[in-house]
């Protein structure tokens, strides 16, 4: 099962530059042009299941405005008796 992941976006420091969009290998990033930042800017947004963590969003952002987080890998179980 692929490891699920998430961001957080912080809008106070967004500006919409869409370099993350491009750089996202899961394509599940956009612009949210519903909604506009307190300085005016269409903030990104995830926009699909997909995301694994990769954080290679928040490494091309240049105003670090993105938090990643990535579930734990699930463990194997093991067996009960060896
Ligand atoms: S999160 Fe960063 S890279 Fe993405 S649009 Fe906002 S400022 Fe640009
Ligand atoms: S962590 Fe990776 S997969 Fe998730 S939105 Fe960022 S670049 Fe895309």
């Amino acid at each position: 099962m692929p490891v699920k992941g998430w961001i957080e976006v912080h809008d106070l420091y967004c500006k919409g530059c869409e370099l993350c969009v491009s750089a996202c290998p899961q394509h599940v990033l956009a612009l949210d042009l519903d909604r506009l930042t307190s300085k005016g800017y269409h903030p990104v947004v995830l926009t699909a299941d997909g995301c694994t963590g990769c954080a290679i969003c928040a490494v091309v952002c240049p105003e670090a405005a993105l938090t990643v987080y990535r579930e734990a890998p699930q463990k194997a179980p093991k067996p009960a008796i060896a």
